[in-house]
């Protein structure tokens, strides 16, 4: 079953840019797929259609939801390579936030910031404040803010870039680790060809702008 389709979509922004398409792609359900493409090609327009924070021209944008689940953005979890973390806020209240706005009662709000914390390696630092985290762990927190709703799809636009090799790599090994236990459906922006292949079971290619499909590739994952 599919968690994501886009079917003969494009976008043209209001100043003419003709950023994507018409472009095809479906995404089965717990499937870890890698976007990858030139600079501009229309990666992070492809996950803002999908979040629905942007329309599509024209063609149609499916995503799966569970029953009952009506707003836009439900059911998707969204990793930026900026963490835009509160810094005024702790590390719980900053992975707190997404429930706190979905009327989730304080109590529980933080019991599942503790839980989504520790998933992403960093319980002893709940009451931490964001400039006391490294850039690593800043996007630890980033990650558990993102998974703290639970959840279907989790989009990743870059989310590494700006990291050093060494810590790039543990959040690799750590992501990967999350998704086979959390069974989500992951799509992962990168310009990374080491990273998407190290990652993902598909490396979906783009041509330059407008964005249409080059490549489609099944990684063949042998487990370590
Ligand atoms: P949409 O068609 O998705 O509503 P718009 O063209 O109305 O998008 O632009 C949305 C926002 O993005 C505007 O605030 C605009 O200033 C900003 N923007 C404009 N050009 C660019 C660009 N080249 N890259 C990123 N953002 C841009
Ligand atoms: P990528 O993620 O592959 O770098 P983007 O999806 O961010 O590509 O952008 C694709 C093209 O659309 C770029 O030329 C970018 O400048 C333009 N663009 C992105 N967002 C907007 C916007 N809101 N308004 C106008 N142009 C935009």
């Amino acid at each position: 079953h599919l968690a994501v389709s886009l079917r003969g979509v494009t976008k043209t922004y209001g100043n003419g840019i003709m950023a994507l398409g018409p472009f095809d792609l479906a995404v089965r359900k717990g499937e870890f797929i890698s976007l990858l493409g030139p600079s501009g090609c229309g990666k992070s327009t492809v996950l803002r259609l999908i979040a629905e924070l942007s329309a599509p021209s024209s063609g149609i944008v499916r995503v799966a939801r569970h029953e009952g689940e009506v707003q836009p953005g439900h059911g998707i979890g969204f990793v930026f390579q900026e963490p835009t973390l509160m810094p005024w806020a702790s590390v719980r209240e900053n992975v707190r936030l997404p429930l706190k706005l979905g009327g989730v009662p304080k109590a529980e709000g933080r019991a599942r910031a503790d839980a989504a914390l520790a998933s992403v390696g960093l319980a002893d630092f709940a009451d931490s404040f964001p400039r006391e985290l490294s850039g690593g762990m800043k996007m630890r927190v980033s990650l558990a803010r993102a998974l703290v709703t639970d959840p279907d799809i989790l989009l990743m636009d870059e989310p590494f870039a700006a990291l050093d090799e060494i810590t790039r790599f543990r959040l690799n090994n750590d992501l990967l680790a999350l998704w086979r236990a959390l069974g989500k459906t992951v799509i992962f922006v990168t310009h990374s060809v080491f990273e998407s292949v190290y990652l993902s079971q598909r490396v979906v290619v783009m041509t330059a702008r407008p964005g249409r499909i080059r490549a489609d590739i099944r990684i063949e994952t042998v487990e370590p």
